[in-house]
């Protein structure tokens, strides 16, 4: 996470796929970076994309910003510092984004998951009309002037009957490869209030990105409220596990066999512990869900994904390995270097140790698998 740790033994670690016979590139070629967060640079940016009345009512009210509250502009993590602009701004425009990844590493595909605060609102109109602005925005602004970007849809989950509506409205671009909610929001994802959600998801082949962040409905931690930011930070692994549990002990898989969930920012390494605790439990209380009929541990290697950045480990290839195994699935993990916010520093973008087959997997195959509109295999 700080420079400290990812700079300072980045030099012992092998991650660098030209040392694989990769010539010319970091990755094996068809790399697809599946968390990229272009930054709205300001409301203003968005009103274009409003129609009358909500520009008037943006106005009315007062509204000088949506910025998520989970990444605030200043904060360190939220973008490294050689990837800021000059007024600190980061992933500002799409010849930020070129300069600094796609000509840089040369990913085949990048997948933008806007994080802009639309999840915070409670008015459900507003909430939809920004979500709406919002993907017009990303479309013009970055899928129309790049062609190896896609994007993830958002929703203003708030209210499921407009998240519909706005996942409708995108699906006949392909464009859109996902749709985005945050890991906590204000019921826990597996209740059936949501599964039109995963109807649609599963018709129009997207599988639902769950990124970390929070619409603030609910403290971030099971305590109550923290008095700091890493402790809001560090405590998102926590919503992630919460909504796994939910997911499947609500029967979400029974009933939607095909839906994929991709793990965003999640830390990754919290899993393995996880659920050798929650199918231990399973096996003593099964009773009381007997439509979870396989091990939680079976349903996540086949439903679930994560993105490998940040890999909540030592920077050192022997643990990374370790980790890894405990997964028990080479098909897990997904390539992500989640461009701006600051994981690691120079091109550390991949974990160490790993071996070049698993890379491949990592960085070409598993997100093919997972992103059927990649033109991939389908679920
Ligand atoms: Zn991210």
């Amino acid at each position: 996470m700080s420079a400290e740790v990812t700079g300072a033994s980045q030099g012992k670690a092998v991650r660098d796929g030209r040392e694989h016979g990769w010539a010319g590139t970091l990755f094996a070629p068809g790399a697809i970076d599946c968390d990229l967060h272009p930054t709205v640079p300001s409301i203003a940016a968005l009103l274009p994309y409003l129609d009358e009345f909500w520009r008037d009512t943006v106005e009315e009210r007062g509204l000088e910003s949506l910025e998520s509250a989970s990444y605030p502009p200043g904060a360190p993590i939220t973008a490294r510092p050689d990837w800021r602009g000059p007024r600190g701004a980061a992933a500002a425009t799409v010849e930020q984004l070129r300069e600094q990844v796609l000509d840089r590493w040369s990913p085949r595909f990048g997948i933008l998951n806007c994080l802009y605060g639309v999840q915070l609102l409670f008015d459900e109109n507003l909430a939809a009309a920004f979500a709406r602005a919002l993907n017009d925005w990303v479309t013009a602004e970055w899928l129309d002037r790049d062609p190896r970007l896609r994007a993830s849809i958002v929703v203003p989950v708030q209210n499921t009957e407009l998240a519909l509506a706005e996942i409708e409205r995108r699906a006949a671009d392909p464009r859109f490869v996902q749709v985005l909610v945050l890991a906590a929001g204000e019921t826990p994802l597996g209740r059936r209030d949501h599964w039109p959600i995963y109807a649609a998801c599963e018709k129009h082949g997207l599988p639902l990105g769950v990124h970390a962040g929070s619409g603030y409905r609910h403290p971030v931690t099971s305590l109550g409220w923290p008095s700091h930011y890493v402790e809001d930070y560090s405590s998102q692994s926590q919503a992630f596990q919460s909504q796994v549990a939910s997911l499947i002990c609500e029967g979400v898989f029974s009933k939607f066999p095909t839906l994929r969930v991709v793990l965003l920012e999640s830390g990754v390494t919290w899993l393995p512990g996880f659920l050798w605790r929650f199918s231990k439990f399973w096996r003593g209380l099964r009773t009381e869900v007997p439509w979870v009929d396989r091990s939680p541990g079976e349903i996540v290697r086949d439903h679930f994904r994560l993105t490998i950045q940040p890999l909540d480990a030592p920077d050192d290839p022997d643990t990374v390995r370790r980790v890894v195994d405990h997964l028990e699935s080479d098909e897990m993990l997904l390539f992500a270097s989640d461009y701006p916010h600051w994981q690691f520093d120079g091109d550390a973008v991949l974990p160490p140790g790993l071996s070049p087959e698993l890379l491949r997997r990592i960085t070409v195959d598993n997100p093919l698998a997972t992103y059927p509109r990649l033109g991939g295999a389908t679920p």
